[in-house]
This record gives C-alpha cells, sequence and structure tokens, in this order.
C-alpha cells in the first residue's frame, strides 16, 4: 500500500513493509524543483510531522456563536483548498498509487462538504455553546468512535470501520489545524546533518529551522521568493522548493542529496551520483571561502562608482553571518520574525532589547527596521491571539489589511514598535521603513504618530537621537511605483521589495508552485516600474535601494546598476557574489545593457542580453 501519509502529513501511519520492499533496495529517484538556496548537501531524510495542534476545550458566549461559525467556515473552505491542491498534484505518481491515494482525498473532501460530520459541528457550536476548536475535536471523535462500535463482525468490516473512524479524525486534525493556525511542523526528532522533507513549510515553521543540525530542505511546495524561500537563504540553508512527488513514497532515514544550485533532489543516490554529490559539496565550501576573501574589499565598479551593499536581517542568529559577509550596514530588518512563533506581542521594552542588540552589533553601521509587515503568507499567532488582526482569514490576504494598513489602524501597536525604535537609535544609525505603503495619505499619517512618540518619550526624559530617524517607504506596489515622485515628497528614503512588486504587478502569487514560471523579475513591466522609482528618487534626491531578491542575484547586478540603482540589501550569504558582480563592470557597460533590455517585449530575451553580459 501506498503511504498515504506521505501526500497527507498527520495521516494514518502506513503499514509494516512488505518482504519484497525490504529485499529489493528502492531505485535512485531524482525530481526536480526551484532552486531556492545555492549549496549541495547529503543526509538521511527527516520527514517532519505535524505538531499536535494546541488548544483548550472551552465554551463561548452565545452572542459569539456566529463569530465562531465563520471561524468553521473559514476553515473548512481553506482544509478543501489543501486537500483539492494535493488531488491536483497526483499526475505525477504511478497509475496505482493514483487509484489508491485519489478515493482517500476524495473522502476527505466530501467530509468536508455538506456532510453529516459538518452539520454535527455546527449544532454543537450553536447548540451546547463550545469554540470551533472544541466542536470539531468532539464531533469527530463521537463520530469515529461510532463507526468502530458498529463494525461489522468479521474482520475485514472491523479493518474497513477502523479506516473510516481514522479518516474522519485525520479531517478534524487538519480543520484544527486550520483553526488554530499552529505551526504544522517539529523538528525535534531531526538528527545531526538532517534533509529535512516535507510537503509545504510555513515561514513561521522555518523561522525554527536550526541551520547546524539541518543541512537542506526540500518541499513539494513553494516558490522561490515566498518568506519560507527568503528564510531558508537567510539562514544559508542549501533548499530545494516545489518538487512535486518528492513526497511519494518517501521513507525517513533514506539518504538524500538536495542541489541547491540546480535545483534537484536525489533519493537513494547509486554510488556514482553519491561520490559526485561529495565532490560537489567540496567546491561549493572552496568557492565560498574565495568569495569570503572579498570581504574587506569595497564595493566599486572598475570605473570606481562605489555601490553601497547592505544585508537583510529576520533573526538575531544571522548577525554573524551578517558580520562575516562584508556588508557596511543592515538595509532591511523584516521585524515580523520577532513577533511570530510565540504567544503574546512582544513588549515596547522586548523590542527595544532586541533592536538596539542588532544596532550595538553593526557598530556604527546603519540599521533599516521595517515596522511589522504582517499580511499576506506572514501569520502572526501572536497577533491573532491579542485581538489585533481578524480571525477570520480573509479571501485575498495579501491584497487585506497588510503592512502599514494595520498599524495605522492598531495605534497602541504602532507606538509601541516607533518608541521601541526610537529607544534603540539612541545606540546607533537607524533609519524607520514602512511596508506596503500604496498613499502619500499612509506616509503623512505615518510621520504623526512617529512625532507624536518621539514628544512622549522626549517629555518622559527618554535618551533620544538629535535627530528623528529617517522615515522611508517600501515601493513594492505598481501604484507606489507610478507615484515614485509624489511619494518621494513625502518620504526620505525608498526601499524596492522587487518580491511583491513583482507578484502584484505580474498577478502571481510569489510562493505558488504552480505559477512559479510566470513570477519573473525580468518581465519588461518590472524593468519599467524600477526604472521609474530610480528616477522619481533621483528628482528629489532621496536615497532608493533594491531590498527584494532580485538585488540578490549577482547575474542582475549590471542590470540594476544600469537603470541607475547604487545600493543593494540582500540575504548576508548574497553579499560577496553581489560584491564580485560590482567589481567586475563598469557604470558604461551597465546602462548600455539597461538600455538594451528596455527595448525588449519579453522576459527570455532580456534575460539572454543579462546571461550574454555575464560571460
Ligand atoms: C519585498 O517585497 O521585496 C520585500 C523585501 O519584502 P518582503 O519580502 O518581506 O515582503
Ligand atoms: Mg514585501
Amino acid at each position: 500500500m501506498h503511504d498515504v501519509g506521505a501526500l497527507d502529513p498527520g495521516a494514518r501511519a502506513s503499514g509494516a513493509p512488505t518482504a519484497a520492499a525490504v529485499a529489493d533496495p528502492p531505485p535512485e529517484r531524482r525530481l526536480f524543483g526551484i532552486p531556492t538556496c545555492a549549496g549541495v548537501a547529503i543526509g538521511p531524510v527527516f520527514r517532519t510531522t505535524e505538531a499536535p495542534p494546541q488548544f483548550t476545550r472551552h465554551r463561548i458566549q452565545a452572542a459569539d456563536a456566529a463569530a465562531e461559525q465563520a471561524r468553521l467556515e473559514s476553515a473548512i473552505m481553506q482544509s478543501r483548498k489543501q486537500l483539492l491542491k494535493l488531488r491536483g498534484r497526483l499526475s505525477v505518481l504511478p497509475e496505482d498509487s493514483q487509484g489508491e491515494i485519489a478515493p482517500l482525498l476524495d473522502a476527505y473532501l466530501q467530509m468536508l462538504g455538506p456532510s453529516r460530520l459538518v452539520r454535527g459541528i455546527r449544532t454543537r457550536i450553536g447548540d451546547r455553546l463550545v469554540s470551533a476548536e472544541t466542536a470539531v475535536m468532539e464531533e469527530a471523535n463521537a463520530f469515529a468512535n461510532a463507526f468502530i462500535a458498529l463494525g461489522g463482525g468479521t474482520a475485514e468490516d472491523d479493518g474497513a470501520a477502523r479506516r473510516k473512524a481514522d479518516e474522519v479524525r485525520e479531517v478534524g486534525r487538519r480543520l484544527v489545524r486550520n483553526l488554530t493556525r499552529a505551526p504544522f511542523r517539529s523538528f525535534a526528532g531531526a538528527v545531526q546533518g538532517a534533509i529535512l522533507i516535507a510537503e509545504s513549510l510555513r515561514p513561521a515553521d522555518a523561522a525554527l529551522i536550526d541551520p547546524s543540525r539541518i543541512a537542506a530542505v526540500a518541499t513539494e511546495e513553494g516558490g522561490t521568493d515566498g518568506h519560507t524561500a527568503i528564510l531558508l537563504r537567510a539562514l544559508g540553508v542549501p533548499a530545494v522548493l516545489g518538487a512535486p512527488g518528492l513526497m511519494a513514497g518517501l521513507r525517513a532515514g533514506e539518504t538524500a542529496i538536495v542541489d541547491g544550485v540546480l535545483g534537484t533532489v536525489t533519493l537513494n543516490p547509486l554510488p556514482a551520483t553519491l561520490a559526485n554529490a561529495k565532490r560537489a559539496v567540496v567546491s561549493f565550501a572552496r568557492d565560498r571561502q574565495r568569495l569570503g576573501r572579498l570581504r574587506r574589499l569595497p564595493a566599486v565598479t572598475l570605473d570606481g562608482e562605489p555601490v553601497l551593499l547592505h544585508a537583510n536581517l529576520e533573526l538575531p542568529v544571522e548577525l554573524p553571518m551578517v558580520a562575516s559577509s562584508g556588508a557596511t550596514g543592515i538595509g532591511l530588518l523584516r521585524s515580523e520574525f520577532l513577533f511570530m512563533n510565540r504567544d503574546t506581542v512582544p513588549t515596547e521594552d522586548e523590542q527595544t532589547e532586541t533592536y538596539r542588540s542588532v544596532v550595538e552589533a553593526m557598530s556604527g553601521d546603519p540599521v533599516t527596521i521595517r515596522v511589522l509587515d504582517w499580511g499576506g503568507e506572514k501569520e502572526v499567532e501572536a497577533l491573532t491571539n491579542a485581538g489585533l488582526v481578524p480571525e477570520v482569514v480573509d479571501a485575498n490576504p495579501a491584497l487585506g489589511l497588510r503592512g502599514i494598513r494595520l498599524l495605522l489602524r492598531q495605534p497602541a501597536l504602532f507606538e509601541a514598535q516607533l518608541a521601541a525604535i526610537l529607544r534603540a537609535a539612541a545606540h546607533g544609525p537607524v533609519r524607520i521603513l514602512l511596508p506596503m505603503v500604496t498613499t502619500v495619505a499612509e506616509v503623512r499619517a505615518a510621520r504623526v504618530v512617529l512625532l507624536r512618540v518621539a514628544d512622549r518619550l522626549r517629555a518622559a526624559r527618554v535618551r533620544l537621537p538629535k535627530a528623528l530617524p529617517p522615515l522611508g517607504i517600501m515601493v513594492e506596489t505598481p501604484g507606489a511605483a507610478l507615484c515614485a515622485p509624489a511619494l518621494a515628497a513625502e518620504a526620505e528614503f525608498f526601499a524596492i521589495g522587487t518580491n511583491d512588486l513583482c507578484m502584484y504587478t505580474l498577478a502571481v502569487d510569489r510562493g505558488e508552485t504552480d505559477v512559479a514560471e510566470l513570477y519573473d523579475p525580468l518581465n519588461p513591466a518590472m524593468l519599467r516600474l524600477i526604472g521609474m522609482v530610480a528616477e522619481g528618487a533621483a528628482t528629489r534626491g532621496i536615497p532608493v535601494s533594491v531590498c527584494g531578491e532580485m538585488a540578490a542575484n549577482p547575474a542582475l547586478t549590471p542590470l540594476l546598476i544600469g537603470l541607475g540603482l547604487r545600493s543593494f540589501s540582500t540575504n548576508a550569504s548574497a553579499v560577496p557574489r553581489v560584491k564580485q558582480a560590482v567589481r567586475g563592470t563598469t557604470v558604461d557597460d551597465c546602462q548600455r545593457l539597461a538600455w538594451q533590455a528596455m527595448k525588449q517585449t519579453d522576459a527570455s530575451r532580456t534575460r539572454e542580453l543579462v546571461e550574454r553580459f555575464g560571460r
């Protein structure tokens, strides 16, 4: 029997291997995905397991019943979406496996339709006044127990009843996981050097990875510029995401090779494949050492034009990597990661300590702290627990209450963060960055809040820097890019977020595997918008940098320089490669490349130009 749990984490465990499976070593299998973080690793497979969802059973007030029903509907929708996606992926499996798994997924989907199970859950919420999680678990258990009690008498009937009961419980667990939005994974059992393989990883899960323990990561789902990918690059963990068929037949402990440069995952490698991979590991390490020597050399073009190279920072554990990268500042501190994987929102004091420690670690180099960018794929349980964000997930979270929109609606949250940043700014140069700005009104409103917070702190005799930190904005929507001159009159600096800019411009979800090939930062629309932002900043003489993943690709450095950019912020491990690209080119050549690129009507031609330039 095919391991259903492989496609559906949390589903029942498969039976013991058959005699044939023990006798025949499984053949080498190579899968292709999206190269996400460069590096090669070899190790035993660690298949992640779902942590049991944490919740307490509790009763609710009659007035809250409608809200609980709405949460239930949202969890049902999400669960159906996940299962339909899994079903869509079955085509990559051998036919006999498809035949086994498809009916099971259909059974799950049926239970999430207008079924007795769902009716029962709704009734429990409405009549017994219990929370949605409580209603789901109680109804699923009652239903499953009823199946077992009915049994059938024969061993075959009993087995069928047990399987049915397992199916009901699995649907219940999936609903509760979606209701609680608990991190799905537990990495506790991973041995040193393990290759972590999962159906998908959320950003909050990826933030829990210990890079000294996990050698590489591979998943079936995910796109190259989603936040999970960004975190994996930040941690320097070789990764391949979006590799269909990866989980099918996967066995814990078998040997895997993850090649984050080629985007391949090889399972049960043959001796020759293994030997090649070992050579690749050594050569990658040598390459890294060679690049490390660039650390002390300046980032200037061959004709002497200086370029600023800063690092992006998500987690304090990355600080040593930033120090050894040669970056001369933090161009983007994604503060939302301080709010993840905890139950409560960090207080002003806690935040001050974290920001201060980063500012001090940078010893006088500037630190750009982006205020909380909640929304999209970045779920933060602490904010949900505190009632600061809606319980029910929007139909289009990327277009909803994201970034600055949320902060302006939650002044206490915003003010506490600004106060913490101002207090940290007394210890070194800091800039404040606003995420997801789309209107000048948002910048003005944020500045009012910043001035109010500064006044309050001064009145309380808190030590602040003489001049307030510059207030800048992320340009990451086509709307902001098109209005760059107007925004440049309000903001003191721009940081171009090419990840979201690409997503919103091309209408392609940045973390979505199915449309990954359309997510192309070389699309002519992107180049035009980036050029407009650089020009808009120049009209007012404000600094502009690129801090999206586009900046981390050294092949694109000359093009970006040609478009007028002189400042980049990337994950720490990319800094030396980008520096090498800067030091190998002249501004004149870059401008010629950009001029050619701007004349192209499709991305593939531009890619050819960029590749030819690199040769
Ligand atoms: C971006 O959108 O390019 C960006 C840098 O912000 P984030 O990836 O955190 O959304
Ligand atoms: Mg963004």
